[in-house]
């Protein structure tokens, strides 16, 4: 169930205080989740939408983190200094967890720059994080009218909507990504959703077809029939091409 939402600020907590962040998973480098940045990911546990294509139902769970899940993390962190330029928050939904504002801080007093990947379900949170933020990967599930569907809670359009709001206002480097299931899509919704986009004033782009492998919802591990072909989508990526900066297609 989505929480209700109450609004956080990063200096909540004293940068001494142990943080009880569940934390779900590391990646302790890459550069595909934070583009042009060589940066490690933090996986923090709970989400409260249910994607059917979801391939990490595991963390879907919310849960109370343990006392030294989060100073593991951060001794991970001192020892990258000079080595990575960036964190990145995922999950799940990292802003559903109260102490994230804290870890940001602490992620950018270490001198990181410091990435989100979020649904945006909780804009009041988003809204306060931004200033410490230095790029953010906003998942944008559906057109309008199929959000709730794909998401599997309803309510969630005007929450997301907020969120894109502010990042377009925020001056903050941003990607809008789509994960595609031909369940939920078909190649019209895509290059609706990708125009209503760039027509908004989205200039950087990410469409990724959902992997198959692990689903929450076992339906979306079989093939879908009369899914588009790869060709099929490769036009539409190049026809959408000029209307960003920058789309790219992850498959
Ligand atoms: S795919 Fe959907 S359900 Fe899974 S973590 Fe992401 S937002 Fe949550």
């Amino acid at each position: 169930m989505l929480t209700t939402e109450s609004s956080f600020s990063p200096s909540a907590g004293s940068t001494q205080d142990p943080l009880r962040l569940p934390v779900a998973g590391l990646t302790p480098m890459t550069t595909l989740d934070y583009p042009g940045h060589l940066a490690c990911v933090i996986f923090l546990q709970g989400c409260p939408l249910r994607c059917g294509y979801c391939h990490n139902p595991g963390m879907l769970a919310s849960r109370r983190g343990e006392l030294g899940e989060w100073a593991e993390i951060e001794a991970f962190l001192r020892k990258r200094r000079g080595l990575l330029e960036g964190v990145v928050f995922s999950g799940g939904e990292p802003t559903l967890h109260a102490e994230l504002p804290t870890a940001v801080e602490r992620a950018k007093a270490l001198g990181f720059k410091v990435g989100l990947h979020t649904a945006g379900v909780y804009p009041r949170r988003l809204r306060a994080l931004l200033p410490w933020l230095d790029w953010v990967g906003l998942d944008v599930k559906g057109l309008t009218d199929d959000i709730d569907r794909i998401v599997g809670r309803r309510g969630m359009a005007p929450p997301h909507e907020h969120s894109l709001a502010l990042l377009l206002n925020s001056g903050i480097a941003f990607e809008c990504r789509t994960t595609v299931h031909w369940r939920d899509f078909d190649l019209e919704r895509l290059r609706r959703l990708a125009l209503d986009l760039a027509e908004r004033g989205a200039t950087h782009y990410a469409i990724q077809l959902a992997r198959t492998g692990q689903c929450l919802d076992a339906r979306y591990a079989a093939p879908v029939p009369g899914a588009p072909t790869t060709s099929e989508v490769e036009a539409l990526v190049s026809e959408l091409r000029p209307n960003f900066q920058r789309l790219t297609l992850r498959q």
